[in-house]
């Protein structure tokens, strides 16, 4: 008896500055969640859950592959349709190595600044920036 079950998910990561994957099929999300890694294939269950800043990684098929630096947000999946809502998110391809680097440390710089006032919403900007930039270069490298 034929299946008509799909084996592919359609794939948004929206931002406020654009969409990073417009309605793309892939075969296998992996997202990272506050609760930890999470795989996504074909007919998973109904998940929404809020991301850390780390990597989002997809397969394709043909088993091509795709990193994407996502930077907080969250994630919805249904009905095969998974729909990243983040703060600002990068492909792979797309990171600037070099700006990323300044920016790692700018954000050093930023923390033994706000360490040496004991200015906790300073350090914890600067601990988030730093996040940033540590994933993007991460993600760039990988
Ligand atoms: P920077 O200090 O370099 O601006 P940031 O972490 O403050 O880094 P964000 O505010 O998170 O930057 O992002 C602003 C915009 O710039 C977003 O569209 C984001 O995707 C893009 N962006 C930030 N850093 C990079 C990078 N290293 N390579 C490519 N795009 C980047």
């Amino acid at each position: 008896m034929a299946d008509n079950k799909s084996s592919v998910l359609t794939v948004s990561i929206v931002t406020p500055d654009g969409e990073v994957y417009s309605n793309d099929q892939v075969t296998m999300a992996v997202i990272e969640t506050m609760m930890g890694d999470l795989g996504i294939l074909a007919n998973h269950v109904p998940v929404i859950a809020s991301l850390r800043i780390g990597e989002t990684r997809f397969k394709f098929n043909g088993n091509d592959m795709d990193t994407v630096a996502v930077n907080g947000g969250f994630a919805e999946f249904s009905n095969n349709t998974l729909t990243i809502v983040a703060d600002s998110a990068e492909r792979k391809g797309d990171i600037d190595v070099s700006r990323a680097t300044h920016a790692r440390e700018r954000a050093e710089q930023k923390i033994k600044d706000a360490q040496s006032k004991n200015d906790t919403d300073a350090l914890k900007r600067a601990q988030v920036a730093l996040q940033r930039a540590v994933n993007r270069i991460n993600v760039a490298q990988h």
